[in-house]
């Protein structure tokens, strides 16, 4: 099978050419897997035609298979079907200006951080590029105000998987979504957050493809870091600091830090402190982000007026911080929870 939305509208003509049919057929496909038409769907080809290509062609291989909508914000919880059974989670977040998709870039993940759900079963397998945008329009396409693929403006690559643990495949699908002849997605629009695989930023910050760099910081002491994300076994605290500093210099987009709030363990005015120190001189933000609760994993999160005092102790020591909001929480918001839901926690 070939998967028309794993392709370049080019590379898509190359393939219709060869399969006999004149070039023009390849935007017309092109188009419909776009707006997450099935290939046996596409009234701009013949019946005829449409079962011929439906025998060597999937459109989009990815499909929703449940939908949960959030009654305080409206946000959507999606859950993914991929052709072998598996599946994957996706949020789809409405703002002002349009929606901002959160997707998974693998079936499980191999980082095991300690508040994580997504790490619970370990790694099953890493999402292929056609894939990854098969999330991206299949989402899309569960917008009922249009079938325009680009109602959803802004990607963050913060579902379930490291996005550095799967680079050549991101990499792909980064290409791919922000093609000229494809989604047309804007690099100052999308941003991957990583747990910290320090070769992988410096790799990322020479693809000349200027995207948002995210860091999930959680803890800025590497001896402590260590006991909730097992990465920093293989690279300290500096290290990822460093590198940020890096794809920061390499390519002038600015670097947040994501902070979850575990209560007891990271939310001290020690913490506080040390952050100051390692960012100083660095201009980046701070986003504070409540706790999930995830059951199997037992951490709680620090309370409110913790929370409030903490941001405070950055502030004040010249950090640019903020509590981000929150949202969905009335559906299983985090990450890996719906999947595990599904699938009855088997992975
Ligand atoms: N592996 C990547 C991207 C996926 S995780 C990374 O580590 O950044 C996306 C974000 O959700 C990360 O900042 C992660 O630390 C955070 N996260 C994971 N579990 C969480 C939980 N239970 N509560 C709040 N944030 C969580």
């Amino acid at each position: 099978m070939r998967y028309v939305l794993g392709m370049t509208l080019q590379e898509l003509s190359a393939a219709v050419t060869e399969s006999g049919l004149p070039t023009f057929r390849a935007r017309q496909i092109y188009d419909g897997a776009l707006k997450n038409v099935a290939i046996s769907d596409m009234t701009t080809l013949s019946k005829d035609l449409r079962a011929r290509l439906a025998e060597e062609y999937v459109a989009n291989s990815v499909r929703v298979v449940e939908q949960v909508v959030s009654r305080i914000d409206g946000t959507k919880k999606l859950l993914f079907g991929l052709s072998d059974g598996n599946v994957v989670e996706g949020v789809l977040m409405h703002y002002k200006y349009g929606y901002t998709l959160c997707l998974s870039t693998q079936v499980g993940c191999r980082m095991n951080c300690a508040f994580c759900a997504s790490g619970i079963g370990g790694l099953i397998r890493n999402l292929t590029a056609e894939e990854m945008v098969g999330e991206v329009v299949a989402a899309s396409a569960t917008v009922s105000d249009s079938t325009k693929p680009r109602n959803v403006t802004n990607l963050v690559l913060m579902g379930t998987g490291e996005p550095l643990d799967n680079y050549d495949n991101v990499i792909r699908f980064l290409r791919l979504i922000t093609d000229k002849d494809g989604l047309d997605f804007s690099p100052r629009n999308i941003s991957l957050s990583t747990c910290g695989l320090v070769p992988y930023i410096d790799k990322l910050a020479e693809e000349d493809m200027a995207i948002n760099l995210t860091i999930s910081l959680h803890n800025p002491f590497t001896e402590e870091r260590k006991q909730i994300m097992p990465v920093t076994n293989s690279y300290s605290v500096e290290e990822v600091v460093e590198a940020s500093r890096r794809y920061f210099d390499k390519t002038g987009r600015r670097v947040y830090f994501e902070y979850c709030m575990i209560k007891g363990e990271n939310d001290t005015l020690r913490h506080a402190t040390k952050i100051a120190t390692l960012l100083k001189g660095f201009p980046t933000h701070v986003n504070l982000i409540r706790l999930n609760y995830v059951e199997e994993k037992g951490l709680k999160g620090t309370d409110s007026v913790d929370i409030d005092s903490f941001l405070k102790a950055l502030n004040e020591r010249g950090v640019s911080a903020t509590l981000r909001r929150s949202m969905g929480s009335d559906i299983d918001g985090a990450c890996g929870q719906l999947r595990r839901k599904y699938t009855g926690g088997a992975v």
